[in-house]
């Protein structure tokens, strides 16, 4: 899998086009702003886009979706939960597959009721789940700040630690991390308890 990961729009958001070995299928991630630039890549290496998936609900993630759902007929993914138009829902267990690839749906919610991560052996693309070095906050509509904590403590801290994070936006000091460096420096790991993390909030 080839993963083209593009920073875009002002609050520095990732929008991630998946490209499988064979150049043949793909999938967008998040798409939201430059989307002339993402039509660009697509035209000029004859990517078929398969589907646009939304890690989660908010704009900074979605404003892209008519544009390029309109330009590549892609059908367009979201958690079951999500209160947004979509073409497929999908929850925890689910697969997403395009060309020789497969991802997995995780629902993570916390930074948001319909927050999913997607993984697969090497990889997860966590959303505003979790960032290099901090975390997605909860104190939007929908936010959860014990929900986020069981979703970073109970699911994604179990999973193999030398998985590669790539996150929805571009917040820490490197663009990716590792499941194994970010229980090292993130702030979210530094709390000892499910209560000293609700503390912070205080
Ligand atoms: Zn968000």
């Amino acid at each position: 899998m080839k993963i083209n990961q593009l920073e875009v729009g002002s609050m520095q958001n990732f929008t991630y086009l998946l490209v499988d070995d064979n150049n043949k299928s793909s999938i967008l991630i998040d798409p939201s702003w430059n989307t002339e630039y993402i039509k660009k890549l697509i035209q000029q290496y004859h990517i078929q886009v398969k589907y646009i998936v939304n890690t989660h609900h908010h704009f900074d993630h979605v404003l892209g979706n008519d544009d390029m759902s309109k330009t590549t007929h892609a059908k367009i993914i979201q958690h079951k939960s999500s209160p947004l138009k979509h073409d497929i829902s999908v929850e925890s267990g689910d697969k997403i597959q395009f060309g020789d690839c497969e991802l997995n749906v995780i629902h993570t919610p916390g930074h948001s009721q319909d927050s999913i991560c997607l993984i697969n052996d090497k990889y997860i693309f966590s959303g505003d789940t979790i960032f290099v070095g901090s975390f997605g906050r909860t104190d939007l509509p929908g936010g959860n700040a014990e929900q986020l904590y069981d979703s970073v403590f109970g699911i994604l801290a179990n999973l193999n630690d030398d998985l590669i994070i790539y996150p929805g936006h571009n917040y820490g000091s490197t663009s990716t991390s590792t499941i194994r460096q970010e229980k090292k420096t993130n702030i979210i790991f530094k709390c000892k308890s499910k209560h000293e993390f609700l503390n912070m909030f205080k």
